[in-house]
């Protein structure tokens, strides 16, 4: 998996139409990659910190908002 895939997931999870901690490959990539260790923790904080146990989903808004910030953080990680 190429970091750029990894993204694709990441935004996906905060859509919630994947988990990817559930993905070998995902893990396997995280493994050995700090960038993408770095955007992943701060991803599932501030979904955790929002949805605070409660199962419902984000608002389209903040999804938005979310794929922005992921895609800022993540570039800047990588360059
Ligand atoms: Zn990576």
């Amino acid at each position: 998996m190429k970091c750029e895939e990894l993204l694709t997931m990441l935004n996906e999870y905060v859509d919630g139409t994947v988990d990817p901690s559930i993905c070998k490959e995902f893990e396997k990539h995280l493994a050995g990659c700090n960038p993408c260790q770095v955007v992943v923790d701060n991803i599932r904080q501030t979904i955790t910190l929002y949805k605070d146990g409660q199962p419902y989903e984000l608002p389209v808004a903040f999804r938005e908002k979310l794929h922005a910030a992921l895609r800022q953080r993540f570039v800047q990680l990588h360059r």
